[in-house]
């Protein structure tokens, strides 16, 4: 399973038609996964569900948002790389307990999802799909907890691994987190609603004011009496996911106060910091490169200019399967501006490499458009171990900086200089204490054990 999505719910004081609020906030939350959509209802009595395979715009329409009517909504978007591609496999998960109908969206990974699923296989559960989603939610349907709120933290106990989840029950909106915080959640309100969603982004496009976030290890339950929280799981540290800072999340989303775009912005500046180099314009790879690279030029005093021009009706390359689809992806992406980079010293900046793939192509693009020197610099330092809780990066055989040093790496990417931001500048970029972010693939940290199947999974194949 490899999977990063956006989640999104609506408890609404009023009888209201909540699904085209959350059609607005999936449509916000889009970035985080473009393969499957879907949204599910609830007005007391019985939930609907609607999704599909593709973005919001496409599984939506007008008639299919007029029959989600009632007063509580989960939203979902997925994102996966390989295989699972699947209408099985798209959320909400709607499924028939003991304590009513349910509804389930989840954000992140499990990395025990394979003993839980045998565990369930063996008492005769059967499941439709692939997803750790799947699991929680029958996991939560077997319980012998009397209570629903009880079965969700009791159920939570077993399971490993990093995840947002919000469960919609006829009358009840429940967002919680894993005891690490790996993946992000916040509350929002609306003048007679509650939100809860994964990015800001998606608060600001309804005119919700931010709330808080949901703590890590919190389950936030509301119903008609309104909002209560309580603290499921006490003992772990908070580990947020640094990529969400660097690549996941949308600029414009603030997270633990921190603002994305200034976050990387700042990457940029200490990126200049660090590996200067004399060149006559600092360019991005849109559009994750952005602002690093207006950091970068802020603090280099070299001019920032558009050097690429992105399609925006591609989707991310990185979703294509194929190693082949990947390489013809970044032609379809990107273009250069050949007037732009003609004769010059160029400096291009992305946030990561991943397989190198991206970086070899654009490097040669902007060679071919007649660059005279083309130095990349990342906003990030070298990736180097697979992530298990829900970004898909690669597994360690693809990771390129698993696999070579720095100068390996600018030889094989054909460019004049490479360097990477240091870890030490890309927290002090963040501004949070070290200690309160997940740094896994960056330093080999991992907050959540990761069983050995897994990881020898991850070294061979992906
Ligand atoms: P690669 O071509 O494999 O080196 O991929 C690097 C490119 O993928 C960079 O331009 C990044 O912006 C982007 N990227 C990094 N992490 C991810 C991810 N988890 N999902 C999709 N794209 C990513
Ligand atoms: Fe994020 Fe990397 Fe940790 Fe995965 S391993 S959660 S990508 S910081």
């Amino acid at each position: 399973m490899k999977e990063e999505c956006g989640v999104f719910g609506i408890y609404n004081f009023e009888a209201d038609s909540p699904a085209k609020s959350v059609y607005y906030g999936l449509f916000a939350l889009q970035h985080r996964g473009q393969e499957s959509a879907g949204i599910a209802v609830s007005d007391g009595k019985d939930i609907r569900c609607h999704k599909g395979m593709g973005l919001v715009n496409q599984v939506f329409d007008e008639k299919s948002l007029s029959g989600l009517k009632g007063n509580i909504a989960v939203g979902h978007v997925r994102y996966s790389t390989t295989g699972s591609s699947v209408i099985e496999n798209a959320q909400p998960i709607v499924i028939d307990t003991k304590y009513g109908t349910i509804a389930l969206v989840h954000n992140g990974n499990l990395v025990n999802s394979n003993v839980l699923r045998q565990e369930l296989k063996d008492k005769g559960i059967s499941f439709v799909g692939t997803t750790d989603s799947e699991v929680l939610a029958s996991l939560i349907a077997t319980s012998i907890k009397e209570k629903f709120e009880e079965a969700v933290t009791d159920t939570l106990k077993h399971c490993k691994g990093a995840y947002s989840i919000v469960i919609m029950t006829r009358d009840q909106l429940i967002a919680v987190r894993d005891p690490n915080g790996i993946r992000p959640l916040c509350i929002g309100k609306l003048d007679k609603a509650y939100v809860v969603s994964s990015e800001t982004c998606a608060l600001d496009i309804l005119g919700a004011r931010f709330v808080r976030e949901v703590a890590n290890g919190e389950l936030v339950l509301i119903d008609r009496d309104g909002l209560r929280s309580q603290t499921w799981q006490l003992e772990e540290r908070e580990a947020l996911c640094v990529f969400e800072y660097v690549y996941f999340a949308r600029p414009d989303s603030v997270l633990h106060g921190r603002n994305i775009y200034e976050t990387r912005f700042h990457m940029g500046k200490y990126l200049a910091k660090e590996h200067p180099v004399e060149a006559d314009m600092v360019m991005a790879v849109p559009e994750s490169g952005i602002p690093a690279a207006m950091g970068y030029a802020a603090e280099s005093k070299i001019p920032y200019e558009e050097g690429l021009i992105k399609n925006r009706y591609v989707g991310r390359t990185f979703i294509q399967p194929s190693q082949e689809i990947r390489d013809l992806g970044v032609r379809l992406k990107l273009n250069p501006i050949r007037d732009a980079v003609r004769g010059k010293k160029v400096i291009i900046i992305d946030d990561s490499i991943i397989r190198g793939t991206t970086s070899r192509q654009i490097v040669r693009l902007i060679r071919e458009a007649g660059a005279r020197e083309v130095h990349m610099r990342i906003s990030s330092p070298p990736n180097i171990n697979p992530c298990y809780y829900g970004i898909d990066t690669a597994s360690k055989a693809e990771l390129i900086a698993a696999n070579l040093s720095v100068e390996g790496i600018r030889k094989y990417i054909e460019t004049d200089s490479l360097g990477y931001l240091s870890l030490k500048h890309l927290v002090k970029a963040i501004s949070l204490p070290g200690k309160s972010l997940c740094l896994a693939c960056l330093n080999g940290e991992y907050p959540v054990r990761i069983p050995e199947r897994l990881q020898s999974l991850k070294l061979f194949f992906n």
